[in-house]
């Protein structure tokens, strides 16, 4: 079985920013379709294992954000660090994806015994709004239970913050400079709907504060 230092550093060493997944989805599909039937749509992969009982997805993600700056190496090249490794995804998510992959692996052979399904899934576009994930669920069928893979520091996290878009026009009226009064400014207008943006309060969350 490929080592765990070695798998992760091979999937650092293939960028995967969001929107261009498809060379890690290659090398995943041809090291995992040696043993599984690997099923993919655009560029996310999935496949099952285990034959009856609840099914239970085990999910992470192949894309990562673009570099950014400050950077002290070329963060597309993996590097060591006694035992750490750096480099982009290393962290979020190429880990869990490592791990998820080895424990495929582990369990390869062993569906009987499982008593449950275990679905395995990789996916696309997590960063930017979770397009790929959402693509793949209806290929996926019922699922019983989810655990996704991302770094935690192994703390079992049951709460995700949302985040609220908000998508806003102002619109105001021309009017000449000598009859300014007949006008509107809808720059006037667009900011006292920040200000009412930024006055709005939530109320805490039990878990996420
Ligand atoms: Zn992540």
């Amino acid at each position: 079985m490929i080592d765990p230092a070695t798998l992760l550093q091979s999937l650092v060493a293939i960028p995967s920013v969001s929107g261009a997944e498809a060379a890690i989805a290659d090398f995943l599909a041809g090291l995992l379709g040696e043993t599984f039937e690997v099923h993919r749509h655009g560029d996310n992969l999935y496949f099952e294992l285990g034959h009856r009982g609840p099914r239970l997805l085990l999910v992470s993600h192949l894309d990562t954000v673009p570099p950014c700056e400050g950077w002290s190496a070329d963060p597309l090249k993996p590097w060591w660090t006694g035992d750490r490794l750096f480099g982009l995804g290393a962290n979020d998510a190429k880990g869990c994806v490592g791990a998820l992959v080895l424990a495929a692996l582990a369990l390869q052979g062993r569906a009987r015994e499982l008593g449950a399904r275990a679905v395995f899934a990789f996916t696309t576009g997590e960063e930017v709004g979770g397009k790929g994930i959402q693509e793949l669920l209806p290929a996926l069928g019922h699922l019983d239970a989810a655990v996704v893979g991302e770094p935690t520091g192994l703390t079992v996290c049951t709460a995700q913050r949302g985040m609220l878009l908000l998508r806003c026009v102002a619109r105001g009226r021309a009017a000449h400079v000598a009859h300014a009064h007949l006008g509107e400014n809808a720059v006037h207008k667009a900011a006292r709907d920040i200000a009412r943006i930024d006055a709005l309060r939530f109320e805490p969350h039990l878990l996420l504060g």
